[in-house]
C-alpha cells in the first residue's frame, strides 16, 4: 500500500506556517506544523516526516540547533532538512548543522513547490525501492528455502542415482548366478589384451582359458535347475579362488562355461593353474538332496596372438579347440597353434555344411547296413542289422563316411535332417521289400542327441511307422551314452515315447561316458553297445579287456543284453564269449553294405 508522505514545517511565526502550509498542501502529501524547535523534535518520532522545512531564527532552540539534534537521532540522519531563511550568509552554517538545502525568504511559491515536490518524489521512489527490496528479500528468502529443500532432494536423488548407477554397472559386468564377471566384462578385458598384443606392449603372451563342467547337464537334468545354479555357484567359487586377482580375469561365459584370461606368466602360469584346479576339483563333492556328485572339467587354453583381432574370434577359436579336444577324449590341454587348428576345422566344416545341404537336395545320401551276430548259444538266430548312413561324392562317386560329416551337421544344426532322411528312407525300403522286412528281426537306427532334443522328433518317427505300416517292435534307436546322459530329461522323454510304440533303445558307444550306476538306473534303455574302441584290441590290451569285462558285469546287474562293436577277429569273439557278451558286430562278421 502506498504511504502518504508527511512534511513537517517548523516556524515560530504563525503567518509563515500558514503560507507554507497553503503552498505545500496542493502537493500529494500531509502537512504537520510545529511552532518551535522543541515541538518539532517532539513530533518527529510520531509523524516520521519525509521532509522538514525548518525556519532558522526561532525563539528557544534555533533552526541550526534543531537540525543538529535531528541528525543526532540515527533514525533521522538521512531525513532531508531544508532551511527557510532570509540570511543567505547563514547557509554554510546550515550545511554544517546537517541541512540538505535551503529556501530563501521571502519565499517564492514556485521555488518552494518544486523543492518540496522534488523531495516528495525522492521519498516516494525511496519507499518504492524499499518495498521492492523487501519483496525481493522475501523472494530471495523463499527461493533460498526452496533451494535448500531442492538441494536436499537433489543430494538424495544424486546419492540414489549414484547407488543405482554403481549397481547397474555391477550388474552389467557381473553374472547373477555366480557373481563372477560376465561375458560383456570379459569382452572388454580381452579387447584390451588384444590391443596390448597388437601394440606389443604386453611383456607376456596372454592366454585364454575355456572351462566347462562335464557333468553339468547331468546334474541339472537329474536334480533341476536350482541344483544346477548351486553347482555353478560352488564351482565358480572354487575356480575363482584359484585365480590370482592381479593376473587372472575369471568370468562365467554362459551356461556351464567359465573363462579365465591369464594376463601374465605365459603357459607356465596356465599349467600350474590347471594343476591346482585338477587337485581341487578331485576333492570337490557336490551334495544335493543327500546325493553326492563328483564333477570334472574340460579345460583348454590358447594363447592370444597377433592374428587375433576380436573377442568373438578368440571365443570361437577356444570353442573349436575345446570341441575337438573333447572329441579326441582330451579334457585338459594348452593348444599353442589354435589358429591353424581351428582354421582347418572351420574350413572343413563350412565345406561340409554346403555338401550336406546339397546331398539332401540331390538325394546323394545312401543307407548301408551291418549285420549283428549272436555270440552266445542261447541267443536266437534272428537277423539284426544296424543302419549306417553314407554320402556319395557327386564328382568322384566315392562314398563319404559319417565320421567326416556328422559333426559338421551337428554344428550347422542340420543333423536332424539327415536322421529324418535315414529313418524315412529305411522305412520306405523295408515297406517296399516285404522279403527283407520278413527276414530281419531288428533294425537299429542311429540318432543324434540334437535330433532327440527336437520336441517333435519322436512324433516324426511314430508318423513314419504309421505311414509305412511297420511294426515298431522291430526298430531300435541308438543314442550314444554320453549324449544320452548330457540330455538326460530329453532322452528319457524320447525313450518313453518310443517305448509306447514298441521300439527299443540302445545306449551306443558305451564306456566312454563313465556313467554312474544311479543315472543308468533312471534311464529306460534296453541294450548296451560297448564302444568298439575297447573291443577292437581287447585281445592284446589288458586295460580294454578289463573295461569290457566291467561293462558286461554292469549290464548283467542292470539286466540288459550287450552288443560288442568292432569285432575284428576270432580272438575277440572267443574273449567276448568267455565274458558272456550276447551279440557281436564288426568286420570279422560282416562289412557294411548297401541296403
Ligand atoms: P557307430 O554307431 O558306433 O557305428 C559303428 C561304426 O563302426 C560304423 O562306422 C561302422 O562302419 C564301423 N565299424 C563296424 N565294424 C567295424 C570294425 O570291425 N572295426 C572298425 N574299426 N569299425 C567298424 P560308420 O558307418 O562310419 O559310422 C560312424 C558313426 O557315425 C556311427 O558310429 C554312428 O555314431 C554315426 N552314424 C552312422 N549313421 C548315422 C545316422 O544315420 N545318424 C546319426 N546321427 N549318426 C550316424
Ligand atoms: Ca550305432
Ligand atoms: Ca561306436
Amino acid at each position: 500500500m502506498k504511504q502518504i508522505p508527511t512534511v513537517l514545517i517548523v516556524d515560530d511565526v504563525p503567518e509563515n506556517l500558514r503560507v507554507l502550509n497553503d503552498v505545500i498542501s496542493a502537493l500529494d502529501c500531509q502537512v504537520v506544523v510545529a511552532n518551535s524547535g522543541e515541538r518539532a523534535l517532539a513530533l518527529l518520532e510520531r509523524t516520521e516526516p519525509c521532509l522538514v522545512l525548518l525556519d532558522v531564527m526561532m525563539g528557544g532552540i534555533d533552526g541550526f540547533e534543531t537540525c543538529r539534534q535531528i541528525r543526532a537521532n540515527a533514525k533521522f540522519k538521512d531525513l532531508p532538512v531544508v532551511f527557510v531563511t532570509a540570511l543567505v550568509d547563514d547557509i554554510s552554517r546550515g550545511f554544517d548543522a546537517g541541512g540538505n538545502d535551503y529556501i530563501t525568504k521571502p519565499i517564492r511559491v514556485e521555488e518552494v513547490r518544486s523543492r518540496v515536490a522534488h523531495q516528495l518524489e525522492r521519498f516516494n521512489l525511496t519507499n518504492e525501492l524499499k518495498d521492492l527490496n523487501l519483496m525481493l528479500e522475501e523472494k530471495v528468502r523463499d527461493r533460498t528455502a526452496d533451494l535448500n529443500l531442492a538441494n536436499r532432494h537433489l543430494r538424495k536423488e544424486v546419492n540414489e542415482r549414484r547407488y543405482m548407477q554403481d549397481r547397474l554397472n555391477y550388474l552389467a559386468q557381473h553374472d547373477f548366478v555366480t557373481q563372477l564377471y560376465n561375458r560383456d566384462a570379459l569382452d572388454e578385458h580381452i579387447t584390451h589384451l588384444i590391443s596390448g598384443v597388437q601394440s606389443k606392449t604386453n611383456a607376456h603372451v596372454p592366454y585364454f582359458v575355456l572351462i566347462d563342467i562335464n557333468e553339468f547337464h547331468l546334474i541339472n537334468d537329474a536334480c533341476g535347475c536350482i541344483a544346477g545354479d548351486e553347482l555353478l555357484h560352488q564351482l565358480a567359487t572354487v575356480i575363482n579362488d584359484l585365480c590370482s586377482p592381479q593376473r587372472d580375469f575369471c568370468t562365467r561365459l554362459s551356461g556351464d562355461k567359465f573363462a579365465i584370461a591369464v594376463g601374465r606368466g605365459g603357459s607356465e602360469a596356465v599349467e600350474s593353474l590347471f594343476r591346482i584346479m585338477n587337485q581341487r576339483i578331485e576333492d570337490f563333492v557336490f551334495v544335493w538332496d543327500g546325493r553326492q556328485f563328483r564333477t570334472s572339467l574340460t579345460k583348454i587354453a590358447i594363447p592370444i596372438t597377433v592374428d587375433m583381432v576380436s573377442f568373438e574370434q578368440v571365443i570361437m577359436l577356444a570353442d573349436e579347440v575345446s570341441y575337438s579336444c573333447k572329441k579326441s577324449g582330451i579334457y585338459s590341454r594348452i593348444v599353442e597353434n589354435a589358429g591353424a587348428l581351428a582354421y582347418e576345422e572351420r574350413r572343413g566344416n563350412l565345406n561340409w555344411g554346403l555338401r550336406i545341404i546339397d546331398g539332401l537336395e540331390k538325394d546323394l545320401f545312401e543307407v548301408h547296413f551291418q549285420q549283428l551276430f549272436p555270440l552266445a548259444e542261447t541267443t536266437t538266430l534272428d537277423k539284426k542289422i544296424e543302419i549306417l548312413v553314407r554320402l556319395k561324392d557327386e564328382k568322384t562317386g566315392k562314398l563319404l563316411y559319417p565320421n567326416d560329416f556328422i559333426r559338421a551337421a551337428e554344428r550347422f544344426g542340420i543333423i536332424s535332417k539327415i536322421d529324418r532322411w535315414v529313418i524315412s528312407h529305411t522305412m520306405q525300403q523295408l515297406a517296399e521289400r516285404p522279403h527283407l522286412w520278413e527276414e530281419v528281426s531288428q533294425v537299429a537306427l542311429n540318432v543324434s542327441a540334437l535330433s532327440v532334443r527336437e520336441a517333435d522328433f519322436a512324433d516324426f518317427i511314430v508318423a513314419q511307422l504309421e505311414k509305412y505300416q511297420l511294426d515298431g517292435q522291430k526298430f531300435c534307436f541308438e543314442i550314444t551314452e554320453t549324449e544320452a546322459l548330457n540330455n538326460f530329461v530329453d532322452t528319457r522323454h524320447f525313450m518313453s515315447l518310443l517305448h509306447e510304440c514298441g521300439c527299443s533303445i540302445a545306449l551306443d558307444d558305451f564306456g566312454t561316458g563313465f556313467s554312474s550306476f544311479a543315472y543308468l538306473m533312471d534311464l529306460p534303455f534296453d541294450l548296451i553297445k560297448i564302444d568298439g574302441l575297447f573291443v577292437k584290441d581287447m585281445h592284446v590290451n589288458a586295460i580294454h579287456h578289463g573295461m569290457v569285462d566291467s561293462i558286461v558285469k554292469l549290464a548283467k546287474m542292470l539286466n540288459k543284453p550287450v552288443v560288442a562293436e568292432f569285432v575284428e577277429n576270432q580272438d575277440i569273439v572267443l574273449q567276448l564269449q568267455a565274458l558272456g557278451v550276447e551279440w557281436g558286430q564288426g568286420y570279422h562278421f560282416h562289412k557294411p553294405e548297401k541296403l
